[in-house]
């Protein structure tokens, strides 16, 4: 039997350890290395894209630099995921290493307590993680002719708690006892490629989407809901009928199902109830995952790191808790 991709060596090429024992100067050469890659880590101005700037340390001393040419002052973090952060830099990588590490998903409690974060700072960083996977799939389409891709819905939040005593109980399937914030998430994954999610109140309402984002000439597996009808006009489908198997004459969705089992493994493990403003941000977060399962850890922290680094400043929190949700 193979072994598993998780317990060798070529999976284990970040210590933990190592991440809490650097100074802060390694932590900031890091970063820079990550951010400036173009550079070998020299200071790239974000205001005007000079690359001669010299040392303006802040008065606590902490590093900052100033472009020469348009005297700006700015950081390493200037402009990112990470400006205005509150904690030294290792805490920083430390969380994204431990992040990719618990490879079902971390909840923000657990990150508080390994961190000594308060549950509001330790919420928003694991978001912000979130954020910084979600980049990675911004305009992406999967898919091209001969590829076979899969798509599979699947509901999530609005969870009406049943009631104690059995004459106060509701039938939770009707429309009228659901509370409008059941969401479906509706993934795309390519067989042996990348997967894209995204959040619609049905899974009929994702089909222009999905239009967009699988490339013509695209073989598509689906299911038999009625919902996936519409793109026979537009994809050489393949149905397969759940009720009686789970893979017919080459039809099947299980890629598209394994990121739901993930999914469901996450919100079940760790997170509760995931609904509302942020599911497509764990929906996202499971996609990144998915893709990235044979990265090495070591790999999937530089690689968050450095599309923490690329994606401006959030926009789901802005410095303060829970301002200007969005979930674009
Ligand atoms: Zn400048």
């Amino acid at each position: 039997m193979p072994q598993h991709f998780l317990l060798s060596s070529k999976a284990k090429t970040l210590r933990l350890a190592d991440v809490l024992r650097m100074s802060d100067a390694e932590a900031e050469a890091a970063f820079k290395k990550i951010r400036w890659t173009d550079t070998q880590g020299e200071p790239v101005c974000p205001s005007c894209g000079g690359l001669d700037a010299y040392p303006n340390p802040r008065p606590n001393g902490s590093t900052r630099y100033r472009c020469k040419a348009c005297t700006k002052d700015f950081t390493v973090t200037s402009g990112t995921l990470f400006s205005s952060h509150k904690r030294p830099l290792r805490d920083y990588l430390a969380a994204i290493a431990i992040f990719c590490n618990e490879v079902k998903g971390k909840s923000a409690l657990a990150l508080s307590r390994d961190l000594g974060l308060s549950y509001k700072a330790a919420f928003v960083l694991a978001h912000k993680l979130r954020e910084a996977m979600a980049e990675e799939l911004r305009g992406r389409t999967v898919g091209g002719a001969g590829k076979v891709a899969e798509i599979d819905g699947g509901y999530f939040g609005g969870y009406i708690k049943p009631a104690n005593h059995v004459e106060n109980r509701r039938d939770r399937r009707l429309a009228f006892n659901q509370n409008g914030k059941r969401k479906a998430v509706v993934i795309i994954r390519e067989r042996d490629g990348k997967s894209l999610p995204a959040v619609f109140k049905s899974e009929g309402a994702a089909l222009a989407w999905i239009k967009k984002r699988i490339q013509p000439g695209t073989i598509v597996n689906a299911d038999e809901a009625p919902s996936w009808n519409d793109l026979h006009s537009r994809f050489e489908m393949r149905r397969i009928d759940h009720s009686k198997a789970y893979s017919a004459e080459g039809a099947c969705t299980n890629n598209a199902e394994e990121f739901f089992s993930r999914m469901r493994r996450a919100e079940i493990g760790h997170h509760h109830h995931i609904s509302g403003a942020y599911l497509l941000r764990y929906a996202q977060e499971a996609s990144f995952r998915e893709d990235n399962r044979r990265v090495s850890n070591g790999d999937q922290t530089r690689m968050v790191a450095a599309l923490a680094m690329k994606r401006g400043p959030s926009v789901d929190f802005s410095g303060y808790w829970q301002r200007h949700v969005k979930t674009a």
